[in-house]
């Protein structure tokens, strides 16, 4: 079993000291960091629990409302106010993973676990997206990935991503505290740079801000479970007047906003995965009619 410091500042400036720190990286509930340590995914020689912070509220902020970074799943799922205004959020956070997952794990935490692929995970594998030279899911299987070509071709997991992206929400960051699009911290890893996040060193996300209330909103999502289960696909769509604003996760890279008159638009589909552009277009059509004024 590996080993690594342990530290629970209980300011954001000390946090961000200690992330600076090479291989120090930041831990929310550590659902997803722990199992990834354990596996030799990533070298933390040292992690950075952020639940001392206190970012573990929930608050109406203008029309909208702010959710700290340390919000369990489970704690946004239960929360009255985001039932009844944001029904998109409540429904992915109560979808996401199991009972006891969602009692651990945190909003970002959950926005910025790392994909799921199983020769990403692989303890002796060093694909592509794992800083080697090959992908391996575009030579062997890739039945359960993504509709869109490119170097990797794995799957955004987040069922928040999805709501959070159709919510057209904003993330405040230790640097950034007055917000950046959700959308923009992702980014398509390189060559020169392997991360899907656009975060720098040391840098951290606080909070998630939705700016103000769909007039309808709803998510669809289908799993090989109900539970413990990720999503095959997931599809949020908010309404806010006559605009409509559709996102997927579980079909690209990265969590996605489709076009609601067209959602297949740039996903073609790949040797082993045409299957879930059937899926996604009946999860959209769901998504959309359930929103409809
Ligand atoms: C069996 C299983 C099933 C699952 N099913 C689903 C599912 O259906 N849907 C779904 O959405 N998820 C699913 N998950 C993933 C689970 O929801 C995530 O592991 C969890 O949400 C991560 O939250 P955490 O707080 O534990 O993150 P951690 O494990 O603490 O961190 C995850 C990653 O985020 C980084 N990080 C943490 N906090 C911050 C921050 N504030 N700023 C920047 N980076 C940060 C960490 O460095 C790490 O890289 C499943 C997991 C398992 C094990
Ligand atoms: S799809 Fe991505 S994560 Fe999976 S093997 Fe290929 S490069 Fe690695």
């Amino acid at each position: 079993m590996r080993t690594f410091a342990y530290a629970r500042p209980a300011r954001v400036e000390d946090a961000a000291a200690a992330l600076s720190q090479p291989a120090a990286r930041a831990m929310g509930g550590g659902t997803d960091l722990i199992t990834q340590q354990h596996r030799g995914i990533l070298a933390a020689e040292s992690v950075v629990d952020l639940r001392g912070l206190g970012l573990d509220a929930i608050a109406a902020e203008g029309e909208g409302v702010r959710i700290g970074a340390t919000v369990t799943l489970a704690d946004l799922g239960r929360d009255e106010a985001v039932r009844e205004r944001f029904a998109v959020l409540h429904q992915a956070a109560s979808a996401a993973a199991s009972p006891q997952l969602r009692e651990m794990g945190t909003v970002a935490g959950n926005l910025c676990q790392q994909v799921r692929c199983w020769y990403f995970r692989h303890p002796d594998l060093t694909c592509w997206l794992r800083g080697g030279d090959t992908c391996y899911a575009q030579v062997g299987d890739h039945r359960k990935h993504g509709l869109e070509p490119g170097d990797c071709i794995s799957v955004a997991p987040s069922d928040l991503a999805a709501a959070l992206l159709a919510l057209d929400a904003t993330v405040d960051t230790s640097s950034r505290p007055q917000g950046i699009p959700l959308a923009d911290l992702y980014r398509k890893a390189s060559d020169e740079n392997r991360s899907t996040l656009a975060l720098a060193p040391g840098e951290f996300v606080t909070a998630v801000v939705v700016p103000r209330a769909p007039d309808a909103s709803a998510y669809e999502r289908a799993g090989e479970r109900h539970a413990w289960s990720f999503a095959l696909a997931g599809v949020a769509a908010a309404r806010f007047g006559d605009q409509l604003r559709l996102a997927a996760i579980g079909v690209s890279n990265l969590p996605r906003l489709l076009d609601p008159a067209d959602p297949l638009a740039g996903l073609p589909g790949l040797e082993q995965t045409a299957w879930k552009r059937r899926l996604l277009s009946g999860l959209a059509g769901q998504a959309l009619a359930r929103v409809s004024g």
